[in-house]
């Protein structure tokens, strides 16, 4: 589960978060949408600091990554990200992807490692595909790579920020198929996007965030299909 605080996060003197309370449940999917700029991006980042708060505290599971002690390596090992871009290493083949994290930071062998990888590429349709190169897979297989990587970690949560939004359209619904999966299988998610369909279907509850702070939330039929705020109706109107 995460729980923020009255985060604030500031770049100089440009507020980017400005107070936001945020939590996500065990087991719970939230989706994040807003415009650009609005700072879900900084939010995510936040919860795993990636991106140094300013003020405020944010938990992951109970844990206060804020805290000076913190043995955030540890933390960080708990939370799968998956980002727009992939961020695959190119000279190395799927397989080799999805060990090398798990041998440096769970200290798996080469052996067991592999296992892991091969359960999680089936998880996500990609068990063929160990020996390809990131260049000879397509964007959406490569997400999908990238998300079988983050899974192998054995994750309490996965953190998406957009992952579907550098995608060829045709590759979309793969990877939203792969999410929903984990959705069903009780993971613990938070997923910025702009596919209000899935944020609608598989969403607990959607978060609408403007200007640094969060507008409203709930149930995803109440905020996407009721909104109370003016401000999110005028971001629907232009996305939905
Ligand atoms: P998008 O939908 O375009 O991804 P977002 O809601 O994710 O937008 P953020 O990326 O969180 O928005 O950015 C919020 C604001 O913070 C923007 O004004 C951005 O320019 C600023 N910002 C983000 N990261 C940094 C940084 N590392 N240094 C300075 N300013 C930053
Ligand atoms: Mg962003």
């Amino acid at each position: 589960a995460i729980e923020v605080r009255n985060l604030h996060k500031s770049f100089g003197s440009n507020e980017v978060l400005k107070g936001i309370d945020f939590h996500v449940d065990q087991g719970e999917v939230v989706c994040v949408i807003g415009p650009s700029g609005s700072g879900k991006s900084t939010l995510l980042r936040c919860v795993n600091r990636l991106e140094e708060p300013t003020s405020g505290t944010v938990l992951v599971e109970g844990v206060d990554i804020t805290h000076p002690d913190t043995d955030l390596d540890k933390v960080r090992t708990r939370i799968g990200m998956v980002f727009q871009q992939f961020n695959l290493f190119p000279h190395l083949n799927v397989l080799r992807n999805l060990t090398l994290a798990q041998r440096r930071a769970k200290k798996r062998d080469q052996a067991e490692a592999s296992k892991v990888a091969l359960k999680n590429l089936a998880k996500v349709g990609l068990e063929d595909r160990a020996t390809a190169f990131p260049a000879q897979l397509s964007g959406g297989q490569q997400q999908r790579v990238a998300i079988a990587r983050a899974l192998s970690m054995d994750p309490d949560m996965m953190l998406f920020d957009e992952p579907t939004s550098a995608l060829d359209p045709e590759l979309v619904g793969d990877v939203l198929a792969v999410m929903r999966q984990l959705a069903e299988e009780g993971m613990t998610m938070m997923v910025v996007t702009h596919e209000m369909g899935f944020a609608r279907e598989v969403g607990d509850r959607v978060v609408f965030m403007d200007g640094g702070v969060v507008v409203e939330q709930g149930r995803p039929e109440d905020v996407l299909g009721n909104p109370q705020h003016e401000r999110t109706r005028a971001f629907l109107s232009k996305v939905l």
